[in-house]
């Protein structure tokens, strides 16, 4: 699986480091493409990630379809946080995962997780 999108996630999550970065994967014209979002978690931006729901609304007005949302973690860790397992849930969307230093991506579908 190619995903046309992931240089620019990485990009984001570069400019964003050491906070985590998120964005969301929308369908436009029948491709695949990533928006950068803001992170408003308050706190610890470098250990969670909170899409501005603003930022959210945006990209739902202007897409034909939200089907993913990134983060990356700037540990370099692709491993799925229970946090993120928990959101990925019941947010019902597929999660993707980068990270600032490699050019590896790590996916997880809603229906994989038993929590
Ligand atoms: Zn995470």
């Amino acid at each position: 699986m190619t995903y046309i999108w992931k240089q620019d996630a990485i990009k984001h999550a570069q400019q964003c480091d050491p906070d985590e970065s998120c964005g969301i994967v929308a369908i436009k014209d029948n491709q695949e493409k990533y928006y950068p979002c803001k992170n408003i978690s308050s706190e610890y931006k470098t250990e969670s990630f909170i899409i501005d729901p603003i930022d959210y609304a945006d990209v739902e007005d202007s897409v034909d379809e939200i089907v993913g949302i990134v983060h990356s973690h700037p540990q370099d860790i692709l491993e799925f946080s229970k946090t993120d397992k928990l959101s990925c849930k019941s947010i019902n969307l597929i999660f993707y995962l980068v990270s600032p230093k490699s050019d590896k991506i790590a996916v997880i579908r809603p229906e994989e997780i038993d929590a």
